[in-house]
């Protein structure tokens, strides 16, 4: 278990997580998911326990101190969890143990699970449809059911790989489709190898992907409510089949998927702000108030933005107020800066 945690006063119910990667100071995008992961545990008062993640698994992308700055600035905001915080980078040995007992399963088609890619990312590109503008590309399945003896040729020759996990091979298989229910988006249903395809657990470079770590440490946290932005849809459809080979019958989650905030991720750059993270509101003067107010207004739960403190954020808060407006938020930062009301 990654940091257990019980409480002494009671039956726990609802435990969430704040999973945020230490890329960098965090975006207004980034605070409005915490808030509503927060909100969706703290609504549920002595029973709920909100977990906090850091997924530095990839470790060429992390920036020193950026998990610090990222807790400074929850602290700051009044968003708060319970417990020890939770590092990906520390948990290597239960992805390794979570490899193993992936590598020894196999398809009901006699296919191991676990396979060896060889593949570039060239290849892949090069024979893959485009995808959907989630970033997620539709592995062609080059080297699924690659033959015993090129495998062992190949790996002999120690060529370069990374390994992947196999999802049934026909669209029709059984297993084919993973069903979920989100609170916002209603109910999702993905047809793994026509949508999802062949996924890495493990990367060329030997680092773990975030597909099997998120699978692992939310099981291993016992987490169940996943609150995320809705480009992460299709990872739930993966993660459940991953979870499912994981543990027998794994305990449901709630998914709550979120709409996604064009402008405010740092994907558009503000010309005369900067990025407008949270180095840059606070540089602007903006009070923590004022932050949470814009976030609960993008969430629907303020009909403006106006100064307020999580708490009171949690007055009648439902998932139903989200699941009313499910259209991304546009919000152009520049414009969204320099507003006086805020
Ligand atoms: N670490 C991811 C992010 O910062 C979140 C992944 C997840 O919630 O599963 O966007």
């Amino acid at each position: 278990m990654a940091g257990g945690l019980t409480r002494k006063e009671g039956r726990i119910d609802t435990v969430g997580r704040m999973a945020p990667s230490p890329t960098g100071r965090m975006h207004l995008g980034n605070v409005y998911a915490c808030l509503a992961a927060w909100l969706g545990v703290r609504s549920q008062g002595p029973s709920g326990i909100l977990r906090l993640r850091i997924e530095d698994i990839d470790g060429p992308r992390v920036v020193p101190d950026a998990d610090r700055w990222i807790m400074d600035d929850l602290d700051w905001l009044g968003l708060d969890w319970d417990g020890p915080v939770v590092y990906q980078s520390e948990r290597g040995q239960d992805y390794e143990r979570a490899l193993q007992r992936l590598e020894r399963q196999h398809l009901p088609d006699g296919q191991p699970l676990v396979y060896p890619c060889f593949c570039s990312r060239a290849d892949i590109r090069a024979a893959s449809a485009p995808n959907e503008g989630d970033g997620f590309t539709i592995y062609p399945g080059t080297c699924h059911g690659l033959p015993g003896s090129v495998v062992r040729e190949r790996l002999s020759q120690g060529r370069r790989h990374s390994l992947r996990i196999a999802v049934p091979s026909r669209p029709e298989d059984a297993e084919a489709i993973r069903r979920f229910d989100d609170r916002v988006f209603g109910t999702q249903s993905f047809n793994l190898p026509e949508e999802v395809g062949d996924v890495v657990i493990r990367r060329s470079d030997g680092l773990f992907s975030y597909q099997l770590a998120v699978s692992v440490d939310d099981l291993a946290m016992g987490v169940n409510q996943v609150v995320r932005g809705r480009d992460l849809l299709r990872s739930t459809a993966i993660q459940s089949w991953i979870r499912a080979h994981l543990q027998p019958d794994p305990p449901d989650v709630e998914y709550v998927h979120l709409p996604l905030i064009d402008g405010m991720d740092g994907r558009r750059m503000s010309k005369r702000f900067g990025s407008p993270d949270m180095g840059s509101l606070k540089e602007h003067g903006w009070q923590a108030r004022q932050v949470i107010g814009v976030c609960g207004w993008l969430l629907g739960l303020l009909d403006r933005p106006r100064p307020a403190h999580p708490q009171e954020l949690l007055h009648g808060f439902t998932w139903n107020i989200l699941a009313s407006k499910r259209q991304d938020r546009r919000l152009d930062p520049e414009e969204f800066l320099s507003r006086s009301e805020v």
